[in-house]
Parts: structure tokens; sequence; C-alpha cells
């Protein structure tokens, strides 16, 4: 497919991927475990995790059993842990398919202790601890009976164990100290249990990059793999490289007369006469509908006017262009780039909000 098949498509650069994912190795110190759950945040899991293989990324993480089968499916043969729920009838597929599950309460230690006794094979799980998000996990003050469970109830091996940080980007933030302190206790208590599990990880991005106490001997990072910003108001440092660009072409350049209306509910009404562009992009690709969308055209940015439609945007242009004129609705254009950051603060939301909402009728294109 080139980008002449499709009037918009997303330029995912893989090389990118596997140039921050060596950099993260070698800024932690660690191991890294690549997060592409959500289809990489909606880069695209299957390329997203070879090329942050190839950059050293020894594990990779997911959210659904589902997704650690299509890896596998298309030949991923690193080790992955679901980092969610899985459903009963899914346990003994992912032993099959040497995936590792999340133990995070009782009920997930009687089935996966179930599902081992009927396959006669142990179940590999890193065992995850609550230590203030609140989510998904054991508290670390019952890890210690817990651990005893997990040995009463057999076939189970706790290769590792986690937690996830809450406020990691705000480093002075009281919880993260205490959620460093409940994790340590956790895992003292494994330990104390006669279990040791090889893998000790808490840090996403911003604990991986913030909080190095963090580490242990594994960080889980999906952000800084992508080269997403960890503040949205804050760079991240320049050997990280963005991943992605959003592209499409002027669909039409027309000069309507003053006083013309453009767009549903006569949204927007020129003051004059205005050169007015159409573009192929709408909230159905994953904009969303509302005032402030910008678009670069000719190395400047554009002003959205009018509402967006579900397949089309106006946008106000400063002289004509031709159809087919290259338009980036996020990445670099000459000197001027709307970044993803950009977008989650003008929506008032995350990045990865943003890209796991770009449409999958807009074709992925892998560079690199
Ligand atoms: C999504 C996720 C991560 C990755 O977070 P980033 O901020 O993107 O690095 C790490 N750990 C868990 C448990 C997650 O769900």
């Amino acid at each position: 497919m080139t980008s002449k098949s499709h009037p918009t498509w997303l330029e995912i650069d893989l090389g990118a991927i596997t140039n921050n994912c060596s950099h993260i190795v070698k800024d932690t110190g660690v191991t890294l475990m690549a997060i592409v759950k959500g289809d990489a945040y909606g880069y695209g899991a299957v390329e997203v995790s070879r090329a942050a293989v190839r950059g050293g990324a020894s594990w990779l993480g997911v959210a659904r059993f589902s997704e650690a089968r299509v890896l596998r499916k298309r030949g991923i043969i690193s080790p992955i842990l679901v980092l969610g729920m899985v459903t009963p009838d899914e346990v003994d597929e992912a032993v099959a398919s040497q995936v590792t599950l999340t133990l995070h309460s009782p009920e997930s230690l009687q089935l996966y202790a179930a599902r081992s006794r009927e396959a006669g094979q142990p179940v590999n799980v890193h065992l995850k601890v609550d230590t203030g998000l609140g989510r998904l996990g054991i508290l670390a003050e019952e890890v210690a009976p817990f651990t005893r469970q997990i040995q009463r109830a057999g076939g189970i091996i706790v290769d590792g164990i986690f937690s996830h940080l809450a406020v990691a980007e705000e480093v002075l933030h009281p919880l993260n100290n205490l959620q460093i302190r409940r994790f340590r206790q956790a895992v003292t208590a494994t330990q104390e249990n006669g279990v040791r599990p090889r893998w000790i990880h808490l840090a996403n991005s911003a604990g991986a990059f913030f909080l190095p106490e963090t580490r242990y001997n594994m960080v889980r990072v999906g952000n800084v793999v992508l080269g997403l910003r960890i503040r949205i108001e804050e760079p991240l440092p320049d050997c990280y490289r963005p991943v992605l660009v959003w592209k499409t072409r002027l669909a039409s350049c027309r000069v309507l007369p003053g006083g013309w209306g453009v767009g549903y509910g006569k949204s927007y009404v020129t003051t004059g006469e205005e050169l007015i562009g159409v573009v192929p992009v709408g909230y159905g690709d994953g904009l969303r509908r509302m005032s402030g969308n910008q678009v670069l055209i000719g190395g400047e940015k554009c002003p959205v006017v009018g509402r967006l439609s579900l397949d089309q945007l106006t946008v106000r242009l400063p002289r004509p262009y031709p159809m087919g004129e290259e338009v980036v609705l996020i990445g670099k254009q000459g000197e001027a780039s709307i970044g993803v950051h950009d977008l989650a603060a003008l929506y008032g939301t995350s990045q990865v909000d943003i890209t796991t909402h770009i449409h999958s009728r807009v074709p992925r294109v892998f560079i690199g």
C-alpha cells in the first residue's frame, strides 16, 4: 500500500520505535517490557512489537489474551504478560501458547489452579499487587497469606510480581513513596514465604524516567516507546523520536463569497470572500467535534472552521492550493508541527486517548 492509494493515512516510523527502545534500555539499565495493549495504542501491535524487540525489548505487555494470541499467531515468540483479566475459556490456550497471566485475586488463583490441574501443566503468572491505584491486585498486607494460598493450591509458577503507579508523573506526590513502600513490603512478603519472583516491576514510563527507585529489574513502558511525552507540557529528551505522522490531501480549495455558511448548523460564516479548503478527515476518523482544531498546509497552521463532519472538515486557507496538496494533521511540515500532545492539550485528555481513537479505516503505513 502506498500513500497514493488512500485519502488519509498514518505513517508509523518503525526505526524510531527501535531507536526509542534501545535508548530506554540504555537510560534505565534494566529489562524492558514494551506495552503494546490496545493495538499498541492504535499504532499497530504486531509491527510495533517487532520494532520494539529489535530495539531490545525483552518482554511484551498486553491487556487481553486476544491481543497476545494475535502476536503469537504472527510468529512473535517473546515472553508476553497479559496485564488484565482472562476468561476461563482463555486460560488453557494461554498456557499452551506460553503466555504469562496476571494473578490478581483469590478467584483468579482458583481459576488458574483448576486449569493447571486439569491440563497437568503449570500456569506462569506475575502476581499483581494493589499498592494504591485501586484497580486490580492483592493489597500489600495480604500478600503474605496469599502467597501461602498460592503454594497450597499448587500448579502456579510465580515468575514475577508487579504493581502499577497512580501519579508517577507528579514526582513529589506523596502517593509515590507510599506505593514504593507497600510494593517493597509485598516483595518481601513473597520472599519470606518461600517464593522468589524473578521479575519485579513497578514502573510505567513516568516511573522509569522520574522515579529510578521504581525500576527494580524491569520497566513497563508504552508512551516513551512510541515517542509520546510523559507529561504533555514537557518534551522528551532529543534522543527519543516521535513515531506517528497523520497525513491527508486537500480535496478542494474554493473562494466562497462573504456571508457564506460553512459546515452543518451554519457553524461558520465567512466575513468576506474567503478561501475555504476541504480536507477528507472528520470526527469519524478520530478527530473531535470541537473548536480549536488546526491542520498544517504549506508549512503553516491553518484553522479548522465550521463544525467537523463525519468524513470531512473545512479550513480557512491563506492562499490557494491545488487539489492533492499534502495536509498534516499530526506531525511536522516545514517548520510547523502539531504533536499528539497538542491535540491532547486541546481536547483536555491523554495522548493515548487521541491515538487509540484514530479509526481503523485510517490505514497505518509502516516505514523503515
Ligand atoms: C498501560 C500500562 C503501562 C504503560 O504505561 P505508559 O505510561 O504508557 O508507559 C504499564 N503498566 C501497566 C499495568 C499498564 O496498564
